[in-house]
């Protein structure tokens, strides 16, 4: 199984004086696929993606990429390994062709096979017809698919990216994240970010940390079942007492909304939508609406990470 992994993480932790601000962390991210890294202000993220990237010293643990072992072999592992920090080390005074053989060169691309790669990484960023601008005439939308074309200019099987997509626009927003799904079917790729939707837009598996330590690992259609809530709206223009509700099989109990229909809360593993229909059909209740209320990304985003808290641990 580790074998396939690309990024492979075990048992990693970071102490900064008597904070420790990643406890204990394991996690693997396989070729293909695109893993968010989720988490509230100060939950670790920025540490972790700075131990990942070779820029910070564990305290404790192992960190391997594509096999190779960081901590023993730095300069190996980071070959492999391409990054965009949130703040792009852009040099806006170059042109976008400069910029990149620049970076080429840093990444120790023999000469020879400079140019190749990058009109390689401009034609996979949607860069083509911008080589010859300079970099701070680029919309910010552009200026971040610079960031990522020097982050994959040397070929690397794992990328990390860091809140990608912070200060674009709508639009733009929209074609990074297309580019990152595209990069994912080859990489491996470690999206951090805060942005809930983003996640569920991106990726194949999202990992939350909460106060150093992962509380979530799953992938999004595990999340999805999660946001499967335990209530139903019902709206019933003859609605009957709630005795003869709570007599249906999988009905907990009943609430009045003030606009006249009812939220039915039931068992996770037993929806009783069908029972409702049936009986509301057979009764003449007069059914109108039978729609199950689901829990957006956010609430189980805040359930996962507020949950078994300890009172005096409320802040960071
Ligand atoms: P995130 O990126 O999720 O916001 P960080 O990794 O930046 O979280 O921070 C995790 C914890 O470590 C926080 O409690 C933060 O205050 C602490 N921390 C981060 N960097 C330092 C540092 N250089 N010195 C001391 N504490 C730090």
């Amino acid at each position: 199984m580790a074998q396939h992994s690309l990024i492979s993480v075990e048992h990693l932790s970071r102490r900064y004086g008597n904070t420790l601000a990643v406890n204990d962390v394991s996690f693997s991210v396989q070729r293909g696929e695109v893993l968010g890294f989720l988490g509230p202000n100060g939950a670790g993220k920025s540490t972790t993606m700075q131990m990942l990237t070779g820029n910070l010293a564990p305290s404790a643990g192992a960190i391997r990429i594509n096999g190779i072992d960081l901590l023993e072999a730095p300069r190996e592992a980071k070959r492999h390994l391409g990054f965009l920090p949130e703040q792009p080390p852009l040099y806006r005074d170059l042109n976008v062709d400069e910029y990149l053989g620049f970076c080429a060169r840093l990444h120790q691309i023999p000469r020879a096979r400079i140019a190749r790669a990058v009109a390689e990484s401009k034609e996979r960023c949607g860069l083509g017809e911008v080589g010859r601008r300079l970099i701070h005439q680029l919309s910010k939308g552009y200026q971040q698919r610079v960031g990522i074309a020097q982050a994959i200019i040397h070929g690397p099987e794992v990328v990390i990216l860091d809140e990608p997509t912070v200060g674009l626009d709508p639009i733009q927003i929209r074609e990074i994240r297309q580019l990152i799904r595209e990069l994912g079917g080859e990489h491996s790729v470690i999206l951090s970010t805060h942005i809930l939707p983003e996640v569920q837009a991106t990726c194949d598996r999202v990992q939350i940390i909460q106060r150093g330590e992962l509380v979530l690992s799953d992938t999004i259609a595990g999340i999805v079942q999660r946001m499967q809530g335990s209530s139903v709206i019902l709206g019933l223009r003859r609605p009957p007492d709630e005795a003869s509700l709570l007599a249906l099989e999988g009905v907990q109990a009943v609430q009045a909304l003030d606009d006249g229909r009812l939220r039915i809360l039931h068992a996770r593993q037993h929806n009783p939508a069908e029972a409702l229909a049936t009986a509301a059909a057979q009764r003449d209740w007069g059914l109108y609406e039978l729609s199950p209320e689901r829990l957006s990304l956010e609430e189980v985003f805040v359930n996962l990470t507020t949950r078994e808290t300890p009172a005096e641990e409320g802040q960071p």
